[in-house]
């Protein structure tokens, strides 16, 4: 059966950075499950799946357009100390990362640099802006059940666990 919308398909991954950095792997895991043209993986890696069939192999570049979207320079902005010391984070560290809201949007914050005068924030996606390299195998295509067709997703072994 080839990959085509609303088939569930299920993939073994490994997503790597143009550096060849490991980035995310489903080895070692369960393949990723997930309903084809819903927009429940990256635009780009589905786009290229498509019309694959189980056992094929491929090499998927994404790029940012396609992936996480490009950076924006304007989410990169610097706080007063005191925002995450109201927070309840005494000792702000680079590196750190926290969940915030922004005009009803949930979005991860990386903090890059702690200075006397404030502390750097990057509200960008991780992986904004990057080529993202996947080395992807399809291991299994199959027609969705009338429960998965009904909730527009896929399910595990073990049926609707979320
Ligand atoms: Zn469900």
């Amino acid at each position: 059966m080839q990959v085509a919308k609303d088939k569930v398909v299920s993939i073994d991954y490994t997503l790597k950075s143009g550096e060849g950095q490991v980035i995310d792997t489903s080895e070692g895991r369960e393949p990723l499950t997930y309903l084809h043209g819903g927009g429940k993986i990256i635009p780009g890696l589905e786009r290229q799946l498509e019309g694959k069939a189980t056992g094929d192999s491929l090499k998927v570049a994404v790029p940012p357009e396609e992936g996480y979207g490009p950076r924006h320079q304007q989410l990169v902005q610097k706080v007063p100390k005191e925002t995450f010391a109201g927070a309840g984070v005494a000792d702000v560290q680079p590196g750190m990362q926290f969940r915030a809201e922004a005009s009803g949007q949930s979005r991860v914050v990386t903090v890059v640099n702690v200075e006397p005068d404030g502390v750097t924030i990057d509200a960008n996606h991780p992986l904004a802006g990057q080529t993202l390299h996947f080395d992807v195998t399809v291991r299994d295509v199959r027609d969705p059940s009338d429960e998965e067709r009904q909730h527009g997703h896929a399910h595990g072994p073990g049926g609707h666990q979320h």
